[in-house]
């Protein structure tokens, strides 16, 4: 079966271009100013952009923290993932402490059936010893080329040890870790300190984990990388302190790479005053106003290099669970859907970045840190996942009208331009005219070796 998508602005991180695409099957076939092809289904993009489908580094779905299941699972987010552009997901596949990795494996794989988008795996690593260590390079096999070790939460945390020989191993196979940077002995303490002075709500969360909280950390993951010899990977990067220990390391001469959400863009920790305080719960927590900034800038000098969503949503009578005691309140919020949207809402249509940024930022710098060849691009031969993106569009979230499978969003009240008009998932039109059309279609992708090493 072939689609000619016909007189859209395609958008690759080193242009833009006015191109025509033909598709086959799930392969970009021909790309030119005017192509011709009998039989095939056309869609019109005019006035529209064509990104390289988006790649969400960072979801949580099905994850059961201990004390609560995340709201949405692989069906529903995956679904939410596609109405906004988002082609691939990389979730985390978790460890138990008691487990193997292969089991792991294979419980995600199992929950990862039926979803609407592609779908990929992170290994989160909850415990180390000499089985895992050779457990990695049966995951690299698998198409399972990076990692996830978190200093923090008591049945995840590994301490810098288990961190240092993990990432020595990693750089032998090509693969790459990500590490949650806090350090969690001081934030255990401060959480006492905090509730004692009798902070119990919401803004207590930000004041038991400031910012140095994080700083410290990643300081201390650039050392634990630099001695291993091994790339870092920082997910959720939240504050100005931290991008300054991320520079101090790249001008010594590591390589690090740094992933950031789009709340640590848009939101502050003036929202944990808020009366659904709750909902802003979430780790590394909101910040402020300078730290939105200085993330900003650093998507706009690239020295930020991902965008994920760290989606892990739970509902209001969850998040209610913690109305008594802040450091009860189920950590996570949903964004999923919005991530395009706001991206290009607030940066691209605020001039803080371009167009070509914003492709690299979604897709094509996440194709090629977790090993997948084939996507991130609009070229000849590789596979047809894209977003025709529609920029007149104009809407506001609210709680509600979003298809995450919560009653809430950080981003209520939000206004945004532009959407995920049609969105092509391995070659099928998977949403039309900003509606799922084909549910069920994702496919696992096998990913390969970090092609940055
Ligand atoms: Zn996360």
């Amino acid at each position: 079966m072939q689609t000619l998508i016909k007189n859209g602005t395609i958008v690759n991180p080193q242009g833009c271009s006015r191109l025509d695409i033909l598709i086959e099957d799930d392969r970009i076939v021909a790309l030119g100013p005017t192509l011709r092809a009998p039989g095939a289904q056309a869609v019109n993009a005019k006035d529209c952009y064509i990104f390289p489908g988006f790649i969400d580094t960072h979801t949580h779905f099905d994850l059961d923290t201990g004390s609560a299941l995340t709201a949405d699972n692989f069906i529903t987010g995956t679904k939410a993932a596609a109405l906004g552009g988002t082609t691939c997901v990389l979730d985390f596949a978790t460890q138990e402490r008691d487990g193997t990795l292969q089991q792991a494996l294979a419980q995600w794989h199992e929950k990862a059936q039926g979803s609407s988008c592609n779908y990929g795996f992170h290994m989160a690593i909850a415990r180390w010893d000499e089985g895992v260590r050779q457990e990695m390079a049966a995951m690299l096999e698998q198409g399972v080329s990076s990692y996830k070790m978190y200093m923090v939460y008591d049945a995840l945390r590994v301490d810098d040890g288990q961190i240092f020989l993990a990432l020595q191993e990693a750089a032998r196979l090509g693969s790459l870790i990500g590490v949650h940077c806090e350090n969690w002995d001081v934030l255990q303490q401060m959480i006492q300190q905090v509730k004692a002075s009798g902070l119990t709500g919401p803004y207590g969360h930000p004041l038991s984990r400031p910012p140095a909280i994080e700083a410290e950390a990643v300081a201390r993951f650039m050392r634990i990388a630099q001695l291993a010899h091994a790339p870092a990977y920082v997910v959720h990067l939240s504050t100005a302190q931290g991008l300054e220990e991320a520079r101090r390391a790249r001008a010594r001469g590591q390589r690090v790479y740094l992933e950031t959400c789009p709340q640590y863009l848009l939101l502050t920790d003036l929202c944990y005053q808020a009366e659904d305080g709750a909902k802003y719960v979430m780790s590394p927590p909101l910040r402020k106003s300078w730290d939105n900034e200085a993330l900003w800038q650093a998507l706009g000098s690239g020295e930020i290099n991902t965008i994920g969503t760290d989606h892990c949503s739970f509902t209001m009578a969850q998040k209610a669970m913690g109305s008594e005691d802040f450091s009860k309140i189920p950590n996570g919020a949903p964004g999923v859907q919005h991530r395009a949207q706001l991206l290009y809402t607030y940066g691209v249509c605020k001039g803080r970045i371009t167009l070509e940024q914003m492709a690299a930022l979604l897709s094509s710098n996440a194709a090629a840190l977790f090993g997948m060849p084939d996507r991130g691009i609009l070229a000849l031969g590789r596979a047809a996942d894209l977003v025709v993106w529609d920029p007149s569009y104009t809407g506001c979230i609210t709680d509600t009208n979003h298809a995450h499978n919560c009653d809430n969003s950080p981003y209520a009240g939000f206004a945004v331009q532009g959407r995920a008009r049609d969105v092509f998932v391995n070659g099928q039109a998977v949403v039309r005219d900003g509606q799922i059309v084909a549910a069920g279609l994702g496919k696992y992708i096998h990913r390969s070796r970090c092609s940055l090493y």
